[in-house]
């Protein structure tokens, strides 16, 4: 087994994503042998003009595009089935990493901090899970891995010397297949952290009608909606309004909690409100344990009725 680099040139951050390869490198490589780093870039200038490096060899890949597709159609050729491949930690390499891995069979991980040698050809790597609390030890799978680095490791010296380039290609754009290219613009922050009541939406509420229902009931309390897991993985609600160990950890004075049943992981998202209301069917769910008023029914009349009184407060 080798380890590649592969860098994008065309970051104006490139050289502390090669300085953060080599530290990462120097402490998780040992043992493996250092392969030829792969770089790319849209500009074939850029190549000649690096004037530091990280590796000996590298293979330049020239794209006609960033499109991630035109990007793994330049990556793909140069992939060896027994290899390592790190990226750097940024955002758009994580969905490369994964889509690589599945591409040629292999396997892949993101965010990793640490490289472990496993049994046979298979490593395990370490990374911090459900929103930073907890360490991970996982085995990615086989060969070949693609891998991204978490960011903030300590940078190592670069060398002041160009890579020796064995071999350049040239890669024409994928993105034909496109008809259409639609922006959408970010989901504005869900205000949830700092929201001083939220309303939470379980499996129970059946639909996204169930959470508009919800989200009404938020608005009359000034307020903003959350969602356990099954919401957001349904759509029901977006990913940010996930509550819960994999989501945010609120405390607000109140939480509403409608069709929820409690789950530990998603209890934990909840347990510092100041009060808690839940509306279950279940009496015996979880949550009906660590609310302060317990509310055995169904959650729409009762949340309809709730809207009702405070906006007939307003
Ligand atoms: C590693 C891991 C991490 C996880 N992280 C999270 C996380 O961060 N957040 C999270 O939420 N989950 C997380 N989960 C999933 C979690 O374990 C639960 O499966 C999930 O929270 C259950 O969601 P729920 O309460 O909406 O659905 P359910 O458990 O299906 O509960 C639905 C509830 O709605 C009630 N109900 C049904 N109809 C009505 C009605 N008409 N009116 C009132 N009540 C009704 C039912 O009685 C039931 O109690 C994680 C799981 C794992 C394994």
């Amino acid at each position: 087994m080798k380890y590649h680099f592969i860098v994008d040139l065309d970051s104006p951050d490139v050289f502390r994503q090669m300085q953060e390869q080599k530290a990462f490198a120097g402490l998780y490589f040992d043992g493996i042998d250092e392969g030829e780093a792969i770089l790319l870039t849209t500009e074939s200038r850029r190549i000649r003009e690096l004037p530091k490096r990280h590796a000996r060899d590298a293979a330049a890949a020239v794209v006609e595009d960033d499109a991630p597709e035109t990007v793994l159609n330049a990556l793909q050729p140069l992939i060896c089935q027994e290899d390592l491949y790190l990226f750097s930690g940024e955002e758009q390499n994580a969905a490369l990493a994964v889509r690589l891995g599945a591409r040629t069979g292999g396997s892949s991980a993101n965010n990793i901090h640490a490289v472990l040698p496993g049994s046979g050809q298979r490593l395990k790597v370490k990374r911090m899970m459900y929103a930073n609390h907890m360490e991970a030890l996982c085995d990615p799978g086989k060969p070949p891995f693609f891998f991204t680095m978490a960011k903030g490791m300590d940078p190592a010296e670069l060398t002041d010397e160009p890579f020796f380039i064995w071999k350049e290609t040239c890669t024409a754009s994928a993105g034909d297949h496109i008809c259409l290219e639609t922006c959408r613009p970010r989901e504005a922050d869900s205000g949830l952290k700092d929201s001083q009541v939220v309303v939470a939406g379980g499996r129970g509420v059946g639909g996204r009608q169930g959470m508009e229902i919800l989200g009404s009931l938020a608005e009359a309390l000034g307020g903003s909606v959350g969602a356990s897991r099954p919401v957001v993985m349904n759509a029901w609600a977006p990913m940010e309004a996930l509550l819960g160990v994999s989501g945010t950890l609120i405390q607000p004075k109140i939480c509403i909690a409608a069709g929820v049943s409690g789950a530990a992981a998603f209890g934990a998202g909840v347990e510092k409100s100041g009060w808690i209301s839940a509306v279950n069917k279940d009496p015996a769910a979880p949550i009906m344990k660590m609310a302060d008023v317990a509310v055995v029914e169904d959650y729409e009349p009762f949340v309809k009725a709730l809207e009702a009184l405070v906006r007939a407060e307003e």
